[in-house]
C-alpha cells in the first residue's frame, strides 16, 4: 500500500539539496530579473569590485533563496547565511559583519523580521562599510567606529511593503519574483526528474506543473510524491494516468489548489458567507497565522482571481465560487 498522504505532507517535506540549481546559469524562468543581476554580477567580477546589495521579495518558494545562494558560487566568494527573525539584537548581526571576507555575500532571509534597532544598526555597515559599536555603559559609555571589508548584502523578503524605506533604499538592486509560467514549471519537472532517474511523459510533467501554484518548491514537492506513487502503485514510471491518480490522492484540485487552499476559500464562502471577512477573523477560524494565509496562501489565489482583497477585507468571486462548485450570488440571470 502506498504511504498515507496527510493533510501538509506535500508542503512540510524536507527541500532536497540535489534539486537546487547551483549556478545561475541553471535556473529557469525569472528570465528578466535573471538578466538584469547577470550583468550586475558581470560587472562586478570585470571590475574585480564587490557586488551590490540586492533585495529580493516575492512568495515563498519562488527561488529568492537559490538567488541567494547561486550569486556567490557564481562571483567564486564566500556565503554567510542568517535569518531576520533570528537576529534579535545588533550583537547578533556582529559576527556576520566581522567575518565577511571581502567581496562575500551575507544573505539575510525575512530580512522584514528584523527589529528595529538591528535595522539601524545595518545602516552604515551597507552604506560605508563601517559600524558603530557602544562599548561600556552611562557616563563611561564610548563608540567606537570600525570599519568593514566591502561585502554584499542580500536581502530576501515575502513582502517588500513590510520593509522601512530607509531600509529599502540602501538595496542597489530590488527585484520582485514573480510566479512561473507552467511551461518554465515544465521545464522544471523534466530536469529534476532526469536528477532523480524518474521516468516521467512529457503529458504528466505538464500535468504535475499545472498543478503547483505557480512555484518551484510545489513542483518539487509534487514531483517527489508522483514518484512515490509510481514506485508505490505502478511500475516506476510517471505516466499521465499515474500523475493525474497520485495528484488525486493527495487532495490537489484541477487548479493544484491543495486542502489548505480550499479550507480558507470554504471558510470564506461558508463561515463568511462570501466575505467580506477581515484576514485575521479567517486565520482564527482556520487555526492559523495571518501571515501565514497573506504570504503563503492567498498571493495565488489573488493572482488566479479566486478571491479579491477590498477594503473591507477578503471577498470571494465569481471564479471563487464556481470553482468550489457554487452558484455566484450575482450571476446575471441566464
Ligand atoms: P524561496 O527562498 O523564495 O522561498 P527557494 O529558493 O528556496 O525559494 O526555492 C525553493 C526550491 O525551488 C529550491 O530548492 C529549488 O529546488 C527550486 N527552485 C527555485 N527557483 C528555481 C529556478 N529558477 N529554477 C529551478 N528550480 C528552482
Amino acid at each position: 500500500t502506498p504511504p498515507p498522504a496527510p493533510a501538509n505532507m506535500l508542503e512540510s517535506r524536507e527541500e532536497d539539496p540535489a534539486l537546487r540549481p547551483k549556478h545561475m546559469k541553471e535556473m529557469i524562468g525569472q528570465r528578466s530579473v535573471y538578466e538584469r543581476i547577470r550583468v550586475a554580477v558581470d560587472a562586478a567580477m570585470m571590475r574585480g569590485e564587490p557586488l551590490g546589495h540586492i533585495l529580493l521579495d516575492g512568495p515563498p518558494g519562488l527561488g529568492k533563496t537559490t538567488f541567494a545562494t547561486c550569486i556567490p558560487r557564481d562571483l567564486g566568494v564566500e556565503l554567510q547565511i542568517a535569518s531576520g527573525a533570528a537576529l534579535a539584537a545588533p550583537k547578533d548581526l556582529l559576527p556576520y559583519l566581522t567575518n565577511a571576507q571581502e567581496g562575500s555575500v551575507l544573505f539575510i532571509d525575512e530580512i522584514h523580521r528584523l527589529p528595529k534597532a538591528v535595522e539601524e544598526f545595518m545602516y552604515p555597515a551597507m552604506e560605508d562599510f563601517r559600524i558603530d559599536i557602544t562599548l561600556g555603559e552611562g557616563v563611561n559609555a564610548r563608540t567606537v567606529n570600525m570599519n568593514l571589508r566591502p561585502f554584499t548584502m542580500i536581502g530576501a523578503t515575502t513582502r517588500t511593503g513590510l520593509l522601512s524605506a530607509p531600509l529599502r533604499d540602501r538595496f542597489q538592486i530590488r527585484e520582485h519574483l514573480e510566479f512561473y509560467t507552467d511551461e518554465e514549471l515544465t521545464t522544471i519537472v523534466l530536469r529534476n526528474a532526469a536528477i532523480l532517474k524518474c521516468p516521467v511523459e512529457e503529458a504528466a510533467a505538464r500535468k504535475i506543473a499545472g498543478c503547483s501554484r505557480g512555484t518551484p518548491r510545489v513542483v518539487n514537492n509534487r514531483l517527489r510524491w508522483v514518484r512515490d506513487f509510481a514506485t508505490s502503485r505502478a511500475d516506476g514510471e510517471v505516466t499521465l494516468e499515474v500523475a493525474e491518480k497520485a495528484l488525486a490522492m493527495s487532495g490537489v484540485d484541477s487548479l493544484g489548489l491543495d486542502r489548505q487552499d480550499r479550507s480558507y476559500l470554504e471558510t470564506i464562502l461558508r463561515v463568511f458567507n462570501g466575505g467580506p471577512a477581515g484576514v485575521d477573523a479567517i486565520a482564527h477560524t482556520l487555526n492559523t497565522a495571518p501571515d501565514t494565509l497573506t504570504d503563503e496562501v492567498e498571493p495565488f489565489l489573488l493572482r488566479e482571481g479566486l478571491v479579491v482583497r477590498t477594503s473591507r477585507g477578503r471577498k470571494i468571486t465569481n471564479r471563487g465560487y464556481e470553482h468550489l462548485g457554487e452558484t455566484p450570488p450575482e450571476a446575471p440571470a441566464g
